[in-house]
């Protein structure tokens, strides 16, 4: 096994107990909050600092090669530290190979299409990583705990049955199986923050003048609903994990836990696409010889002409 192949499988210990497998048996209450993976901060930075610069490598090879692309889903409850994980998580990255698209109250243009359409339209390119700061996976979830908002999306009224969610299950999870089969790795992070660490947060968020842009009355609306909306993501974790679009379920009371979690599936699924630098065609090796050479007899021969444009 080579070095990096043997660093990307030691990561496996912060990403296999987190990833979804059993999904018909999935609890959300099974899955911790406030894990620490044995880890201090200082050796988490550890960590940390060395998937940052293996990331950095990899994205340049995933751009190089101009297959694969890679969609990153990032949920979570509201303080749940999503933005703080995108930030951390991509820091380092080359940001001409990176998009970052964070997804609101849909606009009227939005809603005169179908919910997956401003979705498909932000996917990344090929040799891309796009992340996704919410996503479609709201219209299972703010959607269900919401039916009013439902409402507005003016989906025909005979189309909107008891069945609707188990639609959206399949439809959601089928298009994330076109996107792998097309190429997209699809990876999503659900930041499982506790009730009690979100209560915190929000203090935190009144407290500081400095955080108070932060601070939503409507989000304070929303965690009276935390039952609703944690049922919710249950149901939605239970029918979308898949093997080509798996979920994994971020501790997120402790935030430098979470980067270690998400940067390390990250490292892993893209060294396991093993994207390539593309190969040189032999045949042009030759005239990449007589342009070298070319370039050489054009050296300054004056003191002048060593003055560049
Ligand atoms: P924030 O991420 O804090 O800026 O808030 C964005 C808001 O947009 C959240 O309250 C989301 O629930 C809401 N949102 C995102 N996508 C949708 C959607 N498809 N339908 C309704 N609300 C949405
Ligand atoms: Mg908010």
């Amino acid at each position: 096994m080579s070095s990096s192949k043997k660093q990307a499988a030691d990561l496996s210990e912060f990403v296999r107990p987190f990833r979804v497998a059993d999904p018909q048996d999935f609890r959300l209450g099974d899955f911790p909050t406030k894990e620490k993976g044995g880890l201090d901060k200082e050796k988490a930075q550890t960590i940390l600092d060395a998937n940052r610069e293996r990331l950095h490598g990899l994205q340049e090879r995933l751009y190089a090669d101009d297959r694969w692309s890679l969609l990153l889903i990032f949920q979570g409850m509201d303080a749940s530290g999503k933005d703080s994980a995108i930030e951390h998580v991509m820091h380092g990255i080359n940001p001409q190979g990176c998009d970052v698209h964070a997804f609101k109250v849909p606009t009227s243009k939005e809603l005169d299409h179908d919910y997956l359409w401003r979705s498909t339209v932000a996917l990344p390119e090929r040799g891309r990583i796009g992340i996704f700061n919410r996503s479609y996976y709201e219209e299972l979830i703010v959607v269900r705990v919401h039916p009013e908002i439902l409402e507005k999306q003016r989906i025909p009224a005979k189309l909107v049955t008891k069945n609707i969610w188990r639609e959206r299950f399949e439809d959601i999870s089928s298009f994330e199986r076109y996107l792998s089969r097309n190429g997209t790795l699809v990876l999503k992070f659900f930041l499982n923050v506790s009730k009690e660490e979100q209560r915190q947060r929000f203090l935190d968020r009144l407290e500081e003048p400095g955080k108070w842009w932060k601070f939503s009355m409507g989000d304070v609306a929303e965690r009276g609903l935390w039952d609703k909306y944690q049922a919710a993501w249950q149901e939605a974790i239970r029918h979308t994990s898949t093997p080509h679009a798996p979920w994994h379920v971020v501790p997120a009371d402790h935030k430098w836990f979470a980067r270690i979690v998400i940067s390390s599936a990250i490292v892993q699924a893209i060294e396991k696409l093993d994207p390539e630098f593309p190969k040189v065609d032999r045949k042009a090796t030759p005239e990449y010889e007589r342009v070298r050479k070319a370039l050489l007899a054009e050296a300054p021969k004056k003191p002048d002409d060593k003055k560049r444009g």
